[in-house]
């Protein structure tokens, strides 16, 4: 018997940490599984981030912080946000959370009621259409294609608005995709949404920093839609902080306030040893930043070698965030063992299980007929990856 509400029976379990507590348990099972599947960097969190947590716990850190964040977090935060981006912020319309999944969740939470629609252009990020759930909005899911390089057009976007649209989310660099919109490609969609003035931008940058192609740019530097832009960001990514949890938004007044009362009655403020390591991100050196960004890119170079290699995959070069989408249903209908391969996740079960090597079903990102392998791992286990990948698939037919 399940007594579990109607909400939560409806909501799909992440296929990301799936994957990689599968691979998890196979490796403690004693198999050499090497894990592309969970977009986490390998890194190690840079010295003076760790050495900021220790003086933290030394200096009684230790209660309860303000709901939505230390303020001198939420002011380097605000001085980042001016430095990098040239957008203008006060403290108050920054919201810290555990986590920037936590954030995406908190502003659906916050503005989206129920029978709201909210686009999210496909390949997504698997948890996105989840949470649109939890708060009984309806996904439009608009799809795009390889041709388009996974980017919405204005087009597209004109044709998905309704009187019933809450909010759209755009994520850029993209999770799974690895696709940056240009400035021009997001003025495109501005001048679409212009004329639409309830519709909120959630925008995810949380890959600002992994960016393979220039400048990150910000569709919040649009004066025409700043006032309902949610910038989503955090330190997972950009500074190898996925365990410490750090997330936050920059957002209008309300949006703030509502999250922070949400937040208020839910979790309270993150962890106060964390905020003050993500302080000490945001104020020290970026070195550690430009280090693990240029390591990411000869790694993006590498997979991408070894990915077209691969025969019946046909893949994009990534533009940003750290993983490759290729495109492989040329592999369905074929099989090994008398299993058939069916799709994408089936492939997915399939590396897993002859060449131990974890990787994720495009299912779940809403498009079937791709892969997602995360790069964020040694160039060594990226070869060996390849040449276990390679060899199984050759066993289909
Ligand atoms: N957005 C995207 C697109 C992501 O890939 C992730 C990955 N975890 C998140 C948000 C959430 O990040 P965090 O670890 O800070 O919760
Ligand atoms: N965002 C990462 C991923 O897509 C981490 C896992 C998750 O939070 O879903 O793999």
């Amino acid at each position: 018997m399940s007594l579990v509400s109607e909400r939560l029976a409806a909501l799909s379990p992440s296929e990301t940490l799936a994957m990689s507590q599968k691979s998890a348990e196979l490796k403690a099972q004693g198999f050499d599984v090497i894990n592309l599947s969970v977009g986490e960097p390998d890194f190690n969190t840079p010295d003076h981030i760790k050495q900021a947590a220790k003086e933290a716990v030394d200096n009684n850190f230790s209660f309860y912080s303000p709901v939505n964040g230390y303020l001198s977090l939420r002011k380097a935060i605000v001085e980042k946000l001016k430095k990098e981006n040239n957008l203008e912020y006060t403290p108050e319309q920054i919201v810290c959370s555990n986590g920037a999944k936590q954030s995406v969740c908190n502003v659906l939470m916050s503005v989206v009621s129920k029978g709201d629609e909210v686009i999210i252009p496909a390949p997504f990020w698997v948890s996105y259409v989840e949470m649109v759930k939890l708060a009984e909005g309806t996904n439009v899911i608009i799809p795009t294609t390889f041709e388009q390089n996974y980017k919405l057009s204005a087009q597209q976007l004109e044709e998905a608005i309704t009187e019933k649209t809450k909010a759209i989310i755009l994520c850029s660099p993209s999770n799974p995709t690895g696709s940056v919109y240009s400035k021009e490609e997001l003025k495109a969609l501005v001048d679409v949404l212009k004329n639409h003035p309830n519709v909120i931008i959630i925008a995810d940058e949380i890959y600002e920093h992994i960016n393979y192609i220039g400048k990150h740019e910000s569709i919040a530097q649009f004066p025409e839609v700043f006032d309902r832009t949610v910038i989503v960001n955090g330190v997972s990514k950009g500074y190898a902080m996925t365990g410490w949890r750090i997330g936050w938004i920059a957002a209008p007044q309300w949006i703030a306030s509502a999250c922070n009362k949400l937040q208020g009655q839910y979790t309270s403020g993150p962890s106060s040893i964390a905020q003050k390591a993500a302080e000490a991100a945001y104020l020290g050196s970026q070195d550690c930043v430009e280090k693990m960004r240029k390591a990411f890119e000869n790694r993006k170079n590498l997979i991408l070698k070894l990915a077209s290699e691969i025969e019946g995959f046909n893949l994009k070069e990534p533009e940003g965030a750290f993983y490759i989408f290729p495109e492989c249903n040329s592999y369905f209908g074929k099989s090994y063992n008398g299993k058939t391969i069916q799709s994408s996740t089936d492939l997915a079960m399939f590396l897993l299980e002859d060449a131990h090597v974890a990787c994720v079903g495009g299912d779940a990102f809403g498009a079937k007929n791709c892969i997602r392998m995360s790069y964020a791992t040694s160039e060594e286990q990226i070869i060996e990856a390849f040449k276990r990948i390679s060899a199984s698939l050759k066993k289909l037919n």
